[in-house]
Protein backbone atom coordinates (compact mmCIF):
# COMPACT_ATOMS: atom_id res chain seq x y z
CA UNK A 1 0.00 0.00 0.00
CA UNK A 2 1.27 3.55 -0.78
CA UNK A 3 1.35 5.03 2.44
CA UNK A 4 1.57 8.63 1.15
CA UNK A 5 -1.49 8.12 -0.55
CA UNK A 6 -2.98 6.42 2.39
CA UNK A 7 -4.64 8.16 5.33
CA UNK A 8 -4.84 11.31 3.25
CA UNK A 9 -8.37 13.28 2.62
CA UNK A 10 -9.14 13.85 -1.28
CA UNK A 11 -8.38 17.30 -0.25
CA UNK A 12 -5.33 17.03 1.48
CA UNK A 13 -4.08 15.75 -2.12
CA UNK A 14 -5.10 18.81 -3.81
CA UNK A 15 -2.63 21.12 -5.27
CA UNK A 16 -3.95 24.69 -6.74
CA UNK A 17 -4.71 24.36 -10.37
CA UNK A 18 -4.22 20.81 -11.06
CA UNK A 19 -6.62 19.28 -13.20
CA UNK A 20 -8.10 15.99 -14.00
CA UNK A 21 -11.10 16.69 -16.07
CA UNK A 22 -12.98 19.61 -17.21
CA UNK A 23 -16.72 20.26 -18.03
CA UNK A 24 -17.66 20.71 -21.73
CA UNK A 25 -18.95 23.95 -22.46
CA UNK A 26 -22.43 24.95 -21.60
CA UNK A 27 -24.58 24.60 -24.32
CA UNK A 28 -27.20 26.67 -22.18
CA UNK A 29 -26.58 30.20 -22.83
CA UNK A 30 -26.71 32.70 -20.33
CA UNK A 31 -28.83 34.97 -22.57
CA UNK A 32 -31.87 32.50 -22.39
CA UNK A 33 -35.02 34.69 -21.22
CA UNK A 34 -37.90 33.14 -19.92
CA UNK A 35 -42.13 34.42 -21.12
CA UNK A 36 -41.35 37.98 -18.72
CA UNK A 37 -38.58 38.53 -20.11
CA UNK A 38 -36.06 38.00 -17.19
CA UNK A 39 -32.74 36.00 -17.89
CA UNK A 40 -33.77 32.34 -17.09
CA UNK A 41 -30.45 31.47 -15.66
CA UNK A 42 -29.60 34.46 -13.38
CA UNK A 43 -29.07 33.60 -10.03
CA UNK A 44 -29.63 36.36 -7.35
CA UNK A 45 -26.78 38.38 -6.09
CA UNK A 46 -27.68 37.37 -2.45
CA UNK A 47 -27.54 33.70 -3.62
CA UNK A 48 -24.76 33.82 -4.84
CA UNK A 49 -20.79 32.70 -3.14
CA UNK A 50 -18.60 35.14 -2.27
CA UNK A 51 -15.88 32.62 -2.56
CA UNK A 52 -15.30 29.80 -5.08
CA UNK A 53 -16.65 26.43 -3.99
CA UNK A 54 -13.62 24.53 -2.56
CA UNK A 55 -13.39 21.48 -4.45
CA UNK A 56 -10.24 19.28 -4.43
CA UNK A 57 -8.03 19.63 -7.37
CA UNK A 58 -5.78 16.78 -8.32
CA UNK A 59 -4.96 15.12 -11.32
CA UNK A 60 -7.10 12.15 -12.70
CA UNK A 61 -4.44 9.15 -11.72
CA UNK A 62 -4.06 10.38 -7.78
CA UNK A 63 -7.64 10.37 -7.55
CA UNK A 64 -7.99 7.03 -9.00
CA UNK A 65 -5.34 5.67 -6.63
CA UNK A 66 -6.54 7.30 -3.69
CA UNK A 67 -10.06 5.62 -4.21
CA UNK A 68 -8.25 2.18 -4.99
CA UNK A 69 -6.37 2.42 -2.12
CA UNK A 70 -9.17 3.07 0.43
CA UNK A 71 -11.60 0.46 -1.26
CA UNK A 72 -9.00 -2.27 -0.29
CA UNK A 73 -8.31 -0.75 2.98
CA UNK A 74 -11.59 -2.71 4.52
CA UNK A 75 -11.82 -5.11 6.31
CA UNK A 76 -14.70 -7.49 6.27
CA UNK A 77 -16.12 -11.12 6.46
CA UNK A 78 -15.20 -11.37 3.05
CA UNK A 79 -11.68 -10.58 3.71
CA UNK A 80 -10.56 -12.53 6.74
CA UNK A 81 -11.89 -13.77 9.82
CA UNK A 82 -14.16 -11.75 11.95
CA UNK A 83 -14.97 -13.06 15.43
CA UNK A 84 -16.73 -10.60 16.83
CA UNK A 85 -18.52 -11.90 19.49
CA UNK A 86 -22.45 -11.11 20.07
CA UNK A 87 -22.27 -10.14 16.72
CA UNK A 88 -22.36 -12.85 14.48
CA UNK A 89 -19.91 -11.77 11.84
CA UNK A 90 -20.63 -14.58 9.49
CA UNK A 91 -20.29 -15.44 5.78
CA UNK A 92 -22.89 -14.06 3.57
CA UNK A 93 -23.48 -16.44 0.69
CA UNK A 94 -23.40 -14.59 -2.59
CA UNK A 95 -26.65 -16.32 -4.10
CA UNK A 96 -28.59 -14.20 -1.43
CA UNK A 97 -27.59 -10.68 -2.51
CA UNK A 98 -27.95 -12.34 -6.58
CA UNK A 99 -31.67 -12.29 -4.94
CA UNK A 100 -31.94 -9.64 -3.14
CA UNK A 101 -30.40 -7.53 -6.66
CA UNK A 102 -33.23 -8.79 -8.64
CA UNK A 103 -34.36 -6.24 -10.83
CA UNK A 104 -37.92 -6.88 -10.31
CA UNK A 105 -37.19 -6.16 -6.54
CA UNK A 106 -34.46 -3.85 -6.84
CA UNK A 107 -36.08 -1.16 -9.02
CA UNK A 108 -39.50 -1.55 -7.40
CA UNK A 109 -40.86 1.74 -5.70
CA UNK A 110 -41.65 2.00 -1.98
CA UNK A 111 -45.34 3.74 -2.94
CA UNK A 112 -45.99 0.80 -5.75
CA UNK A 113 -49.56 0.04 -5.33
CA UNK A 114 -50.99 -3.33 -3.46
CA UNK A 115 -51.67 -4.98 -7.11
CA UNK A 116 -48.71 -4.45 -8.42
CA UNK A 117 -46.54 -5.30 -5.65
CA UNK A 118 -47.91 -8.90 -5.00
CA UNK A 119 -44.60 -10.56 -5.25
CA UNK A 120 -42.68 -8.23 -2.59
CA UNK A 121 -45.62 -9.10 -0.36
CA UNK A 122 -45.24 -12.79 -1.34
CA UNK A 123 -41.80 -12.40 -0.25
CA UNK A 124 -42.66 -10.64 2.92
CA UNK A 125 -45.35 -13.08 3.95
CA UNK A 126 -43.89 -16.47 3.07
CA UNK A 127 -40.41 -15.08 5.69
CA UNK A 128 -43.32 -14.02 8.14
CA UNK A 129 -44.35 -16.84 8.44
CA UNK A 130 -40.85 -19.03 8.05
CA UNK A 131 -39.67 -17.09 11.32
CA UNK A 132 -43.07 -17.17 12.99
CA UNK A 133 -41.91 -21.21 12.72
CA UNK A 134 -38.76 -21.12 13.71
CA UNK A 135 -39.38 -18.87 16.61
CA UNK A 136 -42.65 -20.59 17.39
CA UNK A 137 -44.74 -17.34 17.09
CA UNK A 138 -47.69 -16.95 15.86
CA UNK A 139 -47.29 -13.46 13.96
CA UNK A 140 -44.13 -11.32 12.72
CA UNK A 141 -43.87 -8.09 11.39
CA UNK A 142 -40.87 -7.38 9.49
CA UNK A 143 -41.39 -3.43 9.70
CA UNK A 144 -38.13 -2.67 12.37
CA UNK A 145 -35.23 -1.69 10.93
CA UNK A 146 -32.80 -2.78 13.68
CA UNK A 147 -32.77 -5.30 16.59
CA UNK A 148 -33.23 -2.30 19.01
CA UNK A 149 -36.06 -0.89 16.71
CA UNK A 150 -37.31 -4.80 17.03
CA UNK A 151 -36.91 -4.23 21.11
CA UNK A 152 -38.80 -0.99 21.08
CA UNK A 153 -41.31 -2.24 19.09
CA UNK A 154 -41.58 -5.50 21.08
CA UNK A 155 -42.01 -3.39 24.25
CA UNK A 156 -44.54 -1.23 22.96
CA UNK A 157 -46.48 -4.25 22.13
CA UNK A 158 -46.20 -4.85 25.60
CA UNK A 159 -47.16 -1.49 26.95
CA UNK A 160 -50.41 -1.32 24.28
CA UNK A 161 -50.81 -4.89 25.96
CA UNK A 162 -51.07 -3.76 29.39
CA UNK A 163 -52.75 -0.96 28.50
CA UNK A 164 -55.20 -2.91 26.73
CA UNK A 165 -56.27 -4.48 30.16
CA UNK A 166 -56.14 -1.48 32.28
CA UNK A 167 -53.00 -2.36 34.00
CA UNK A 168 -51.39 0.85 33.06
CA UNK A 169 -49.24 0.67 36.47
CA UNK A 170 -46.88 -1.86 34.78
CA UNK A 171 -43.47 0.40 33.97
CA UNK A 172 -40.66 -1.60 35.23
CA UNK A 173 -38.85 -3.96 32.56
CA UNK A 174 -36.11 -6.42 34.24
CA UNK A 175 -33.01 -6.92 32.40
CA UNK A 176 -30.39 -9.15 33.90
CA UNK A 177 -26.90 -7.41 34.40
CA UNK A 178 -25.60 -9.39 31.39
CA UNK A 179 -27.78 -8.01 29.06
CA UNK A 180 -26.99 -6.41 25.66
CA UNK A 181 -26.72 -2.70 25.79
CA UNK A 182 -29.40 -1.94 23.59
CA UNK A 183 -32.03 -3.41 26.52
CA UNK A 184 -32.51 -1.09 29.11
CA UNK A 185 -31.82 1.38 26.45
CA UNK A 186 -34.93 0.26 24.07
CA UNK A 187 -36.65 -0.04 27.88
CA UNK A 188 -36.06 3.85 28.45
CA UNK A 189 -37.24 4.78 24.97
CA UNK A 190 -40.21 2.83 25.37
CA UNK A 191 -40.73 5.40 28.53
CA UNK A 192 -40.20 2.11 30.58
CA UNK A 193 -38.31 1.88 33.67
CA UNK A 194 -35.51 -0.75 33.94
CA UNK A 195 -34.66 -2.94 37.09
CA UNK A 196 -31.46 -5.01 36.67
CA UNK A 197 -31.12 -8.32 38.26
CA UNK A 198 -28.40 -10.04 39.05
CA UNK A 199 -26.92 -13.06 37.21
CA UNK A 200 -24.96 -16.11 39.60
CA UNK A 201 -21.16 -16.44 39.48
CA UNK A 202 -22.13 -19.66 36.12
CA UNK A 203 -23.66 -16.72 34.09
CA UNK A 204 -27.21 -17.48 34.39
CA UNK A 205 -29.65 -15.00 35.53
CA UNK A 206 -29.93 -15.83 39.82
CA UNK A 207 -33.88 -16.55 40.58
CA UNK A 208 -33.62 -15.81 43.98
CA UNK A 209 -32.62 -12.38 43.04
CA UNK A 210 -35.75 -12.12 40.77
CA UNK A 211 -38.47 -12.95 42.80
CA UNK A 212 -38.26 -10.05 45.19
CA UNK A 213 -38.19 -8.08 42.03
CA UNK A 214 -41.75 -9.16 41.16
CA UNK A 215 -44.84 -7.44 41.30
CA UNK A 216 -47.71 -6.21 39.83
CA UNK A 217 -45.71 -2.54 38.62
CA UNK A 218 -43.74 -5.29 36.54
CA UNK A 219 -44.63 -5.18 32.68
CA UNK A 220 -41.75 -7.88 31.21
CA UNK A 221 -38.57 -9.56 31.77
CA UNK A 222 -36.29 -9.27 29.04
CA UNK A 223 -33.42 -12.09 28.28
CA UNK A 224 -31.49 -13.33 25.50
CA UNK A 225 -31.16 -17.20 25.37
CA UNK A 226 -27.85 -18.35 24.74
CA UNK A 227 -26.87 -15.30 26.77
CA UNK A 228 -24.33 -13.18 25.91
CA UNK A 229 -21.67 -15.30 27.82
CA UNK A 230 -22.88 -17.72 25.66
CA UNK A 231 -24.42 -19.75 28.36
CA UNK A 232 -27.78 -21.41 27.99
CA UNK A 233 -30.31 -19.92 30.45
CA UNK A 234 -31.90 -23.36 31.67
CA UNK A 235 -34.10 -22.11 34.66
CA UNK A 236 -36.11 -20.42 31.79
CA UNK A 237 -39.19 -22.33 32.67
CA UNK A 238 -39.21 -21.34 36.38
CA UNK A 239 -38.63 -17.88 35.31
CA UNK A 240 -41.24 -18.22 32.72
CA UNK A 241 -44.20 -19.30 35.16
CA UNK A 242 -43.05 -16.96 37.88
CA UNK A 243 -42.96 -13.68 35.62
CA UNK A 244 -46.87 -14.92 33.95
CA UNK A 245 -47.78 -15.59 37.77
CA UNK A 246 -47.04 -11.43 37.98
CA UNK A 247 -48.90 -10.96 35.39
CA UNK A 248 -46.02 -9.79 33.35
CA UNK A 249 -44.85 -10.90 30.41
CA UNK A 250 -41.39 -12.33 28.56
CA UNK A 251 -39.53 -10.87 26.09
CA UNK A 252 -36.80 -12.79 23.96
CA UNK A 253 -33.92 -11.03 22.58
CA UNK A 254 -33.46 -13.35 19.59
CA UNK A 255 -30.19 -11.15 18.04
CA UNK A 256 -27.82 -14.16 17.47
CA UNK A 257 -30.94 -17.24 17.35
CA UNK A 258 -27.80 -19.04 15.09
CA UNK A 259 -27.00 -22.11 18.07
CA UNK A 260 -31.21 -22.26 18.40
CA UNK A 261 -31.98 -22.56 14.64
CA UNK A 262 -33.99 -25.64 14.51
CA UNK A 263 -33.11 -27.21 18.70
CA UNK A 264 -35.22 -24.40 20.43
CA UNK A 265 -38.04 -22.65 20.10
CA UNK A 266 -38.46 -19.38 21.60
CA UNK A 267 -42.36 -19.63 21.85
CA UNK A 268 -41.62 -23.09 23.25
CA UNK A 269 -39.90 -21.78 26.10
CA UNK A 270 -42.68 -19.57 26.86
CA UNK A 271 -42.00 -16.09 26.24
CA UNK A 272 -44.47 -14.11 24.71
CA UNK A 273 -42.36 -11.56 22.08
CA UNK A 274 -39.23 -11.63 20.77
CA UNK A 275 -36.86 -10.25 17.59
CA UNK A 276 -34.63 -11.64 15.37
CA UNK A 277 -31.73 -9.61 13.84
CA UNK A 278 -31.81 -10.80 9.88
CA UNK A 279 -28.71 -9.38 9.85
CA UNK A 280 -26.48 -11.07 12.37
CA UNK A 281 -28.32 -14.66 12.34
CA UNK A 282 -29.80 -14.93 8.29
CA UNK A 283 -27.17 -13.52 6.33
CA UNK A 284 -26.90 -10.46 5.57
CA UNK A 285 -23.17 -8.24 6.00
CA UNK A 286 -23.47 -5.86 8.70
CA UNK A 287 -21.17 -3.36 9.98
CA UNK A 288 -20.61 0.32 9.88
CA UNK A 289 -24.29 0.38 11.03
CA UNK A 290 -26.51 -1.13 8.20
CA UNK A 291 -28.97 -1.82 6.56
CA UNK A 292 -30.31 -4.14 9.14
CA UNK A 293 -33.89 -6.12 10.25
CA UNK A 294 -35.37 -6.34 13.84
CA UNK A 295 -38.51 -8.80 12.95
CA UNK A 296 -41.16 -9.07 15.95
CA UNK A 297 -42.54 -12.01 16.48
CA UNK A 298 -45.98 -12.00 19.81
CA UNK A 299 -47.60 -15.17 20.56
CA UNK A 300 -51.35 -15.94 19.93
CA UNK A 301 -53.35 -13.35 21.36
CA UNK A 302 -51.09 -10.42 20.95
CA UNK A 303 -50.56 -9.94 17.05
CA UNK A 304 -53.33 -7.31 17.06
CA UNK A 305 -50.94 -5.20 18.66
CA UNK A 306 -48.26 -5.00 16.33
CA UNK A 307 -47.44 -2.20 14.01
CA UNK A 308 -49.25 -1.06 10.74
CA UNK A 309 -49.34 -2.02 8.47
CA UNK A 310 -49.36 -5.60 8.09
CA UNK A 311 -49.63 -7.88 4.95
CA UNK A 312 -52.42 -9.80 4.62
CA UNK A 313 -54.43 -12.40 3.02
CA UNK A 314 -57.30 -12.03 1.19
CA UNK A 315 -59.95 -14.70 0.73
CA UNK A 316 -59.08 -14.51 -3.02
CA UNK A 317 -55.60 -15.40 -2.45
CA UNK A 318 -53.75 -12.05 -3.32
CA UNK A 319 -52.29 -9.92 -0.38
CA UNK A 320 -53.17 -6.44 1.42
CA UNK A 321 -52.23 -4.20 3.61
CA UNK A 322 -53.78 -3.76 6.81
CA UNK A 323 -54.12 -0.91 9.17
CA UNK A 324 -55.74 -1.63 12.23
CA UNK A 325 -56.84 0.96 14.79
CA UNK A 326 -55.83 -1.10 17.75
CA UNK A 327 -52.16 -1.52 16.37
CA UNK A 328 -49.19 1.02 17.44
CA UNK A 329 -49.09 2.68 14.55
CA UNK A 330 -46.45 3.03 11.95
CA UNK A 331 -42.79 2.42 13.13
CA UNK A 332 -41.20 2.45 10.02
CA UNK A 333 -42.12 4.07 6.75
CA UNK A 334 -42.02 1.43 4.65
CA UNK A 335 -42.60 -2.97 5.22
CA UNK A 336 -38.97 -2.45 6.31
CA UNK A 337 -35.55 -3.00 4.66
CA UNK A 338 -36.61 -5.47 1.75
CA UNK A 339 -33.74 -6.12 0.57
CA UNK A 340 -32.09 -7.72 4.11
CA UNK A 341 -35.54 -9.72 3.93
CA UNK A 342 -34.50 -11.34 0.48
CA UNK A 343 -31.69 -11.96 1.89
CA UNK A 344 -33.23 -13.81 4.53
CA UNK A 345 -35.93 -15.75 2.80
CA UNK A 346 -33.11 -16.85 0.25
CA UNK A 347 -30.82 -17.92 2.87
CA UNK A 348 -34.15 -20.05 5.00
CA UNK A 349 -35.36 -21.50 1.59
CA UNK A 350 -31.63 -22.61 0.69
CA UNK A 351 -30.63 -24.19 3.57
CA UNK A 352 -34.12 -26.25 4.22
CA UNK A 353 -35.03 -27.25 7.97
CA UNK A 354 -32.06 -29.79 8.41
CA UNK A 355 -29.67 -27.10 6.77
CA UNK A 356 -30.86 -24.45 9.47
CA UNK A 357 -30.38 -26.80 11.91
CA UNK A 358 -27.08 -27.91 10.67
CA UNK A 359 -25.65 -24.45 11.08
CA UNK A 360 -26.70 -24.08 14.68
CA UNK A 361 -24.84 -27.15 15.79
CA UNK A 362 -22.08 -26.24 13.83
CA UNK A 363 -21.37 -22.74 15.40
CA UNK A 364 -22.25 -24.28 19.00
CA UNK A 365 -19.46 -27.03 17.66
CA UNK A 366 -16.54 -24.00 16.86
CA UNK A 367 -17.25 -21.86 19.37
CA UNK A 368 -16.49 -25.01 21.45
CA UNK A 369 -13.30 -26.12 19.53
CA UNK A 370 -12.05 -22.82 20.28
CA UNK A 371 -12.48 -22.63 23.46
CA UNK A 372 -11.02 -25.59 24.65
CA UNK A 373 -7.91 -25.19 22.40
CA UNK A 374 -7.32 -21.80 24.70
CA UNK A 375 -8.42 -22.29 27.67
CA UNK A 376 -5.00 -23.06 29.37
CA UNK A 377 -4.00 -20.08 27.97
CA UNK A 378 -6.67 -17.71 28.69
CA UNK A 379 -8.89 -17.13 31.52
CA UNK A 380 -12.24 -18.52 31.29
CA UNK A 381 -14.33 -17.94 34.41
CA UNK A 382 -16.95 -19.92 33.46
CA UNK A 383 -16.12 -23.67 32.42
CA UNK A 384 -18.95 -26.08 30.30
CA UNK A 385 -20.22 -26.38 27.10
CA UNK A 386 -21.16 -22.59 25.13
CA UNK A 387 -23.34 -22.37 23.25
CA UNK A 388 -22.10 -20.01 19.68
CA UNK A 389 -19.68 -17.76 21.91
CA UNK A 390 -17.85 -17.33 24.67
CA UNK A 391 -15.76 -14.95 26.67
CA UNK A 392 -12.48 -15.10 28.42
CA UNK A 393 -11.27 -12.77 30.90
CA UNK A 394 -8.05 -12.19 29.29
CA UNK A 395 -5.01 -13.99 29.53
CA UNK A 396 -4.61 -16.95 32.34
CA UNK A 397 -1.48 -15.53 33.43
CA UNK A 398 -2.26 -12.13 35.18
CA UNK A 399 1.72 -11.11 35.98
CA UNK A 400 2.90 -9.92 32.40
CA UNK A 401 1.34 -6.49 32.00
CA UNK A 402 -0.78 -7.50 28.75
CA UNK A 403 -4.14 -7.16 29.08
CA UNK A 404 -6.96 -7.63 26.93
CA UNK A 405 -7.11 -4.58 24.39
CA UNK A 406 -3.09 -5.39 23.87
CA UNK A 407 -4.34 -8.52 22.60
CA UNK A 408 -6.80 -7.48 20.40
CA UNK A 409 -3.93 -5.14 18.41
CA UNK A 410 -1.90 -7.50 18.56
CA UNK A 411 -4.60 -9.52 16.69
CA UNK A 412 -4.34 -7.13 14.17
CA UNK A 413 -1.21 -7.77 12.99
CA UNK A 414 -1.90 -11.33 12.01
CA UNK A 415 -4.52 -9.86 9.83
CA UNK A 416 -8.22 -10.64 11.77
CA UNK A 417 -10.73 -8.57 13.01
CA UNK A 418 -10.17 -8.24 17.02
CA UNK A 419 -13.22 -10.07 18.87
CA UNK A 420 -15.50 -8.23 21.18
CA UNK A 421 -13.40 -6.55 24.00
CA UNK A 422 -14.49 -4.93 27.38
CA UNK A 423 -17.88 -6.75 26.90
CA UNK A 424 -20.43 -7.56 28.63
CA UNK A 425 -19.06 -5.73 31.83
CA UNK A 426 -19.15 -9.01 34.08
CA UNK A 427 -15.53 -9.52 33.95
CA UNK A 428 -12.71 -6.97 34.33
CA UNK A 429 -10.95 -8.11 31.29
CA UNK A 430 -13.59 -9.78 28.61
CA UNK A 431 -12.64 -10.70 25.56
CA UNK A 432 -15.79 -12.25 23.76
CA UNK A 433 -15.16 -14.60 20.70
CA UNK A 434 -17.64 -16.00 18.02
CA UNK A 435 -16.33 -18.10 15.43
CA UNK A 436 -19.48 -18.83 13.48
CA UNK A 437 -20.31 -21.82 11.93
CA UNK A 438 -19.17 -20.85 8.70
CA UNK A 439 -15.59 -21.01 9.24
CA UNK A 440 -13.27 -23.75 8.30
CA UNK A 441 -11.32 -26.01 11.19
CA UNK A 442 -8.18 -24.73 9.11
CA UNK A 443 -9.18 -21.26 9.87
CA UNK A 444 -9.56 -21.86 13.66
CA UNK A 445 -6.77 -23.57 13.72
CA UNK A 446 -4.39 -20.86 12.94
CA UNK A 447 -6.66 -18.86 15.01
CA UNK A 448 -5.84 -20.81 17.92
CA UNK A 449 -2.05 -21.11 16.79
CA UNK A 450 -1.76 -17.02 16.36
CA UNK A 451 -3.74 -16.50 19.82
CA UNK A 452 -1.07 -19.37 21.04
CA UNK A 453 1.22 -17.21 20.69
CA UNK A 454 0.31 -14.29 21.58
CA UNK A 455 0.00 -15.60 24.78
CA UNK A 456 3.80 -17.15 24.44
CA UNK A 457 4.84 -13.58 23.36
CA UNK A 458 3.06 -11.76 26.76
CA UNK A 459 5.13 -13.81 28.67
CA UNK A 460 8.54 -14.00 26.88
CA UNK A 461 8.65 -10.70 24.93
CA UNK A 462 5.68 -8.63 25.80
CA UNK A 463 7.12 -5.60 24.72
CA UNK A 464 6.34 -6.90 20.96
CA UNK A 465 2.42 -7.34 22.55
CA UNK A 466 2.12 -4.19 24.27
CA UNK A 467 3.63 -2.13 21.54
CA UNK A 468 1.20 -3.94 18.91
CA UNK A 469 -0.14 -3.29 16.06
CA UNK A 470 2.89 -2.85 14.38
CA UNK A 471 1.63 -3.29 10.51
CA UNK A 472 -1.86 -0.99 10.23
CA UNK A 473 -1.64 1.54 8.63
CA UNK A 474 -3.15 3.51 11.87
CA UNK A 475 -1.64 2.09 14.77
CA UNK A 476 -2.42 3.58 18.28
CA UNK A 477 -5.37 6.61 18.05
CA UNK A 478 -6.40 7.81 20.98
CA UNK A 479 -9.96 6.18 21.74
CA UNK A 480 -11.02 8.74 25.06
CA UNK A 481 -10.34 11.44 22.89
CA UNK A 482 -12.05 10.48 19.55
CA UNK A 483 -14.73 8.97 21.90
CA UNK A 484 -15.01 12.50 23.86
CA UNK A 485 -14.04 15.24 20.99
CA UNK A 486 -14.69 13.75 17.83
CA UNK A 487 -13.80 15.44 14.89
CA UNK A 488 -16.23 14.76 12.05
CA UNK A 489 -14.90 17.89 9.54
CA UNK A 490 -12.21 18.94 7.81
CA UNK A 491 -11.00 22.29 7.94
CA UNK A 492 -9.94 23.76 4.82
CA UNK A 493 -7.63 26.52 5.50
C1 LIG B 1 -26.70 -6.85 18.16
C2 LIG B 1 -27.59 -7.10 19.30
C3 LIG B 1 -28.68 -6.25 19.56
C4 LIG B 1 -28.96 -4.98 18.79
O1 LIG B 1 -29.13 -5.13 17.42
P1 LIG B 1 -28.91 -3.89 16.44
O2 LIG B 1 -29.39 -4.36 15.11
O3 LIG B 1 -27.47 -3.57 16.47
O4 LIG B 1 -29.75 -2.74 16.94
C5 LIG B 1 -29.50 -6.58 20.62
N1 LIG B 1 -29.25 -7.66 21.40
C6 LIG B 1 -28.20 -8.48 21.18
C7 LIG B 1 -27.99 -9.66 22.08
C8 LIG B 1 -27.33 -8.23 20.13
O5 LIG B 1 -26.27 -9.02 19.92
Amino acid sequence: MNRELYGKLVFELSRPGRRGYRLPQSHISSDLVDGKGERACEIPNGLLRSQPLSLPECDELTVVRHYNNMSTNNFGVDTGFYPLGSCTMKYNPKINEEVAGHRGFASAHPSTPVYASQGRLRLYRTLERALSEIGGMAEFTLNPFAGAHGELTGLMVIRAYHDSRGDARRRKVIVPDSAHGTNPASAAVAGLEVVEVKSLPDGTVDLEALRPLLDDTVAAMMMTNPNTLGIFEHGIPEIARMVHEAGALMYYDGANLNPMLGVARPGDMGFDVMHINLHKTFSTPHGGGGPGSGPVGVRAGLERFLPSPRVVECPDGTLTLEYSPEALGSISATLGNFAVQARALAYILSLGSEGLMEAGSLATLNANYVKEALKDDYLLPIEGLCKHEFVFDGLADKSTGVTTLHVAKRLLDHGYHAPTIYFPLLFHESLMIEPTETESKETLDEFIAVMRDIACEARETPEVVLSAPHNTPITHPDDTEAALNPRVTFDMC
